[in-house]
């Protein structure tokens, strides 16, 4: 009973955006796919690597919009490479950073499918580079957490990470998917005795050509976000580091010029 040859399914990081980001090893796969699951994060410049023959499947889910459902996207991968399909699944950034990429593994395996990951650029640590921001800074911080600012599917703050925790920690926040959500996040950080004077900046859309920032303060933070309409996706800074961004003291002179 030989069935059709199964390729492993190949979980590939897309980076943030511009396709000047993505690895060689993700061209690599890219070129030799003949279906792409595609999320809706991956700029349009990177499917442009794929086979014209290749078939395209979105299955894009933005936050509180229309999504494919999980399960169905783990059947379709499996079916697909059943079928003798060489699949690749392109995700923003990278496949294990916030990507569903342990679960899809995890489905995969289940079906009895080889799977290869290809690590790409996440936005949480190209976003705030692409201001000036090196997240881990030695002289303000001794690490990084990455958390999620989304309030969890089963309902409001089910998947909170715990903020009082993180405001003691001195790590540098960065935080995906709270932008929808930044007063609750900010006023969570304030409540646990964070500085409202720690600087704070928001990155929307890093590295594609709509990318915007802006560089605050913790308690200007929501404020900023709402009044300069920065929408997902876009990633918070909270911490000593954003400091050391050029960008940074340019921003302090013209407060100090607005206020003389
Ligand atoms: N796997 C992705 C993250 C997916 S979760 C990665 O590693 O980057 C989706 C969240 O990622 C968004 O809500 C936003 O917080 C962040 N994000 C993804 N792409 C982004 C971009 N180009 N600019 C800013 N934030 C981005």
């Amino acid at each position: 009973m030989n069935g059709p040859q199964r390729h492993p399914v190949v979980l590939v990081g897309a980076g943030p955006g511009d396709p000047e980001l993505l690895t060689l090893k993700a061209i690599r796969a890219l070129r030799r796919a003949t279906v792409a699951l595609v999320d809706d994060l991956v700029q349009p410049g990177v499917l442009r690597f794929l086979r014209r023959s290749a078939r395209v499947v979105h299955v894009g889910k933005r936050g509180g919009c229309a999504s494919t459902p999980q399960a169905f996207i783990h059947k379709l991968m499996v079916a697909e490479a059943q079928r003798g399909e060489r699949v690749v699944r392109l995700k923003g950034g990278d496949p294990f950073v916030f990507g569903r990429g342990g679960e899809e593994c995890d489905a995969l395996r289940a079906a009895g499918l080889e799977v290869e990951v290809i690590s790409g650029l996440s936005a949480g640590l190209a976003g705030p580079a692409s201001i000036g921001v090196p997240v881990t800074d030695r002289r303000h911080t001794r690490g990084v957490a990455l958390v999620t600012g989304h309030a969890g599917e089963g309902g409001e703050g089910s998947d909170e990470p715990d903020w009082a925790a993180l405001a003691q920690s001195g790590l540098t926040l960065v935080v995906y998917m709270g932008v929808a959500r930044v007063r609750t996040i900010a006023s969570a950080l304030a409540a646990a005795g964070m500085d409202a004077a720690t600087p704070a900046a928001v990155v929307s859309q890093a590295h594609t050509p709509q990318q915007r920032h802006a560089l605050c303060t913790l308690g200007t933070l929501a404020e900023v976000v709402q009044a300069k309409a920065l929408g997902s996706p876009a990633i918070l800074v909270i911490g000593d580091v954003v400091r050391v961004s050029a960008q940074w003291a340019v921003a302090q002179q013209d407060l100090a010029v607005r206020r003389a």
